[in-house]
């Protein structure tokens, strides 16, 4: 063994950064608020970067077999009409391969598969940490992996690193049939997006100025285009999502403190979901904190710690930008104007 860590949050973030170092020797337990790992959540989007991240954590294979691609997703008015294509053929053609799904249980087992592979992991459930200072002082190495909410993240940077809100309310679910029809549906202050997440299912997503109640949200897509109303017809309220889209604002200075822990995911760049790309940068966090770890070893440990925050953090920083602007150019009132310049765009 070289070292030993702790990872607080056994969620994508958590759970990957656990592998990495775990596949680097080192000596890893995780601690988990919840009491048991929710099997619950919708689709997260695989852009290739992080795919390759996941092959070299070795859960390519596992979350491959599991994944679906994302091809065909079109910008639709809420007539139905369509006003640009979502850029992931390019994607595919610059990366070869395509941008993937998968739902988010499938992956945490997937992650969760090769921790078991390693045997000796522990994973401590019904641990919501709070003393963030004694488990700096028992171990080299603290990775504060706990979501938006971080408690690692208030430890280093006091409350006012809290998440703000953005002012929309998101509603996520899955569908227990094919839409056939995928992408996104922009209106006016609001928008609905269905993608694939396995055979016979869609996953689907809507964001709204406010709603409190199922019915408040289907109020807002009356009259737009199918299968929007099928999918809000046809799904059972009481498994919809709901929570309030926030993002951390201002940035964080670094991704790093107190010598020896380095946040990951969203306790370090919470963003709004608009450019799919939460789990992606937890992924490739997670993967280029232990890389740096691994070539370092525990000696290394400061030159590490400072290779990882150069490599995320303004680039884990300008997706969090990019996706709060698109935030704001999907939600505008002025819905007219924005669809003449997306027309402008390249495909
Ligand atoms: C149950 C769940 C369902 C989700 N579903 C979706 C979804 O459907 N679509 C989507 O886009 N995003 C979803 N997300 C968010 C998404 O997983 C993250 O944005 C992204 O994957 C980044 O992951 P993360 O590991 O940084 O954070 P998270 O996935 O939020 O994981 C953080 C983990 O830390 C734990 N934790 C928090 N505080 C403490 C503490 N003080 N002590 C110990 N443990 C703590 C949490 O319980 C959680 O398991 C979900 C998150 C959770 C927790």
């Amino acid at each position: 063994m070289t070292g030993t860590a702790v990872v607080v949050g056994a969620g994508v973030g958590g759970l990957a950064t656990a592998i990495g170092l775990r596949r680097a020797g080192w000596s890893v337990s995780i601690l988990e608020r919840r009491t048991e790992l929710e099997r619950y959540g919708t689709a997260f989007g695989i852009h290739p970067t992080a795919q390759d991240a996941l092959d070299r954590l070795a859960v390519g294979e596992d979350f491959r077999r599991l994944a679906v691609p994302y091809r065909g997703a079109r910008i639709r008015t809420p007539g139905g009409r369509v006003v640009a294509n979502l850029p992931l053929e390019r994607i595919e053609r610059k990366f070869g391969r395509p941008e993937l799904l998968i739902s988010r249980p499938y992956l945490i087992d997937a992650l969760l598969e090769q921790l078991d592979a390693f045997g000796n992991v522990p994973l401590e459930l019904g641990e919501n940490v709070s003393d963030v200072e004694s488990l700096v002082a028992g171990h080299d190495l603290v990775i504060g992996a706990d979501g938006i909410g971080s408690a690692v993240r208030a430890a280093c940077f006091g409350v006012r690193s809290a998440p703000r809100r953005v002012g929309t309310v998101a509603w996520i679910g899955i569908a227990d049939f094919e839409s056939g029809v995928y992408g996104e549906t922009w209106g006016k202050g609001q928008f609905f997006g269905m993608t694939p997440v396995e055979p016979g299912r869609t996953n689907w997503y809507a964001a709204v100025p406010e709603a409190t109640t199922a019915a408040q949200l289907c109020g807002y897509f009356e009259g737009w285009h199918e299968p929007i109303p099928r999918i809000l017809a046809e799904t059972d309220p009481a498994i919809w999502i709901r929570y309030e889209m926030r993002h951390l604002f201002p940035a964080l200075p670094t991704f790093v403190c107190k010598g020896k822990v380095a946040l990951v995911g969203d306790a370090a760049h919470a963003m709004t979901p608009n450019l799919g790309q939460g789990a992606c940068t937890a992924i490739l966090d997670a993967e280029a904190l232990t890389r740096a770890v691994a070539e370092r070893g525990p000696n290394g440990l400061t030159a590490a710690l400072r290779a990882y925050d150069s490599e995320r953090r303004r680039s884990a920083q300008r997706v969090a930008f990019g996706s709060r602007n698109l935030h704001r150019f999907m939600s505008t009132e002025h819905a007219r104007l924005r669809n003449s310049m997306i027309r402008l765009l390249p495909s």
